[in-house]
């Protein structure tokens, strides 16, 4: 075939008008992703993460362009492939962008699984949009007007630059360890399944922890990871409504009660954010793959002799960074269908807690607690509404959802914590760690997500430890962070300096803090964003 002639191939066309057309339209249906991508990364990004983003850009759009070009040249009949391709990419992408500004990543897929279903059917229908209908039916005239089925031989040979240039992303992806989000929904889509396929495959061990303490451990430990709470909408933290009129009333007990104030999570979604709490691994400074190999906090306790325990109240499956070996190190596992799945699944957990810990020592508990999530009356009887109106529209009521939201608060955080401690005689050996796994943006400064995104708010938790002799430290001006947690609970359970078998943040017990650390942490798509210091 001459040049020339290539011009006159309508495959061609079709291919170059629907690449330039899902290119162009998604660019004015989310007010420029690309473009404001390019630009970001040319003025604040180093030259290799440049020239990824340049031939990354580049093979999504051979990667669009020759699956266009496969799908015009196959039989008709066949085309229903390619079409549902389509379908789902603009379903799922679109869905994504408007919830969380961006398109899913192979984090989002390893969570999808895990992830209530009740949660994803209130998201998808909040989430819809006539629009997303555009690329379908723009794709679909493509294909009405440019299909010419080929000879079998150039369809391979066409199926094989598919793969190449799907290789040259992966190849990209993988081998750069650079996890931008680059290309329109259907390349970034075809990006996302390739490369989760890729994180499966990889298999990986943890760095074991050998030694068994020769005593028995004379306290209990509880973590407590909560879901979706924002530090700022804490009373004890300085809010205006009094959401934790509990807290505040424990909190003036000064021998037992530790309040870091707004403290810097992980990341801003639940799956990384578990990960790297679990694992200790420090947003900004070590690869987040580290939340594969580091060891787990479990493998700690149980070399310290703990008997551990791990309640969630979210889930039945594997998540959080764990995986099925991890479970070996766990003694007790209770899943969210025994913690009956409702608004009191997080009461019952702390039913639990306290049956474990009552007249005994040597008990780890990690809890992964429902929370207040979207959406937030979801999370209190309407018995226990104390603000109020509810918005009937989210969008369109941004200055409405404090009200659930703190009406959450105030019941699945505050009374939770009167309902734990119903008996504070726990406490004589107990340390409970308390934070959450992220915040929320509750709709402020026009943003139109709840988390996995890259904004401060989603990124403030709570940070507090309760518990009967608890070393004397200065918490006011001390900016907190996930990463304190795993050294901390190594300190409460004297894990010896030398058994310790990675570098890690500072404890918070530990007298070498101070704020002039940069704190950081990861968006959905695992970018590293800092923290502005605001103490
Ligand atoms: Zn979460």
């Amino acid at each position: 075939m001459k040049f020339q002639n290539v011009f006159k191939n309508r495959v061609f066309i079709g291919s170059v008008l629907f690449t330039a057309f899902l290119y162009l339209c998604e660019e004015f249906l989310f007010g420029f992703p690309q473009s404001i991508f390019f630009q970001t990364i040319f003025v604040y990004r180093p030259f290799d993460e440049q020239l990824v983003a340049i031939l990354s850009g580049i093979a999504s759009v051979a990667l669009c362009f020759w699956f266009v070009w496969l799908s015009l040249s196959i039989p008709r009949k066949f085309q229903i492939i390619p079409i549902s391709f389509v379908v789902l990419s603009s379903l799922i992408q679109y869905g994504f962008w408007k919830a969380v500004g961006r398109f899913m990543s192979s984090v989002d897929l390893q969570i999808a699984g895990a992830t209530p279903l009740e949660t994803w059917t209130g998201a998808s229908a909040l989430y819809f949009n006539w629009q997303f209908l555009v690329p379908i039916i723009g794709f679909i005239i493509i294909l009405s007007i440019f299909s010419e089925q080929k000879q079998k031989s150039i369809v391979v040979k066409q199926s094989i630059f598919l793969f190449l240039s799907l290789i040259g992303v992966c190849y990209i992806y993988t081998f750069t360890n650079k996890t931008l989000s680059i290309g329109a929904s259907l390349p970034s889509f075809y990006q996302t399944i390739v490369h989760f396929g890729f994180e499966k495959i990889q298999s990986s061990a943890r760095t074991e922890v050998k030694f068994q303490a020769s005593n028995k451990p004379s306290n209990n430990i509880v973590l407590i990871i909560d879901e979706s709470i924002r530090g700022d909408h804490l009373s004890i933290n300085g809010y205006s409504r009094d959401t934790t009129p509990f807290l505040s009333q424990l909190s003036q007990e000064d021998d037992i009660f530790q309040n870091w104030g707004l403290a810097v999570a992980g990341a801003t979604c639940s799956h990384p954010s578990n990960a790297l709490i679990l694992t200790g691994v420090r947003p900004g400074i070590d690869d987040f793959e580290l939340t594969q190999t580091y060891p787990t906090i479990f493998q700690y306790a149980k070399a310290m002799g703990y008997e551990t325990y791990y309640l969630d109240a979210q889930t039945n499956s594997i998540w959080n960074g764990l995986n099925a070996s991890d479970f070996e190190n766990i003694n007790v596992w209770v899943k969210a269908s025994e913690l009956g799945d409702d608004i009191e699944s997080d009461f019952r957990a702390a039913d639990r807690i306290a049956e474990i810990l009552s007249n005994s020592t040597g008990k780890f508990i990690v809890l992964n607690k429902r929370g207040v999530h979207f959406l937030y009356e979801g999370s209190y009887p309407p018995t226990y509404e104390i603000w109020s109106p509810i918005p009937t529209d989210y969008y369109s009521q941004p200055e409405l959802v404090s009200n659930p939201y703190d009406n959450g608060i105030h019941y699945n955080v505050d009374a939770f914590f009167e309902h734990l401690l119903l008996d504070k005689s726990i406490l004589q050996n107990t340390v409970i760690l308390y934070t959450a796994d992220h915040g929320q943006t509750l709709f402020e400064d026009n943003a139109t997500w709840l988390h996995c995104n890259y904004t401060p708010m989603e990124a403030t938790v709570p940070m507090l430890m309760i518990g009967k002799g608890l070393p004397i430290v200065k918490t006011e001006n001390y900016i907190a962070s996930h990463s304190n947690i795993l050294p901390t609970l190594l300190d409460l359970m004297n894990v010896p300096p030398d058994e310790r078998k990675v570098t890690y943040a500072p404890s918070l017990f530990s007298s070498s803090l101070n704020s002039s650390n940069h704190h950081y942490f990861l968006d959905g798509g695992l970018n590293v964003i800092e923290f502005p210091k605001s103490k």
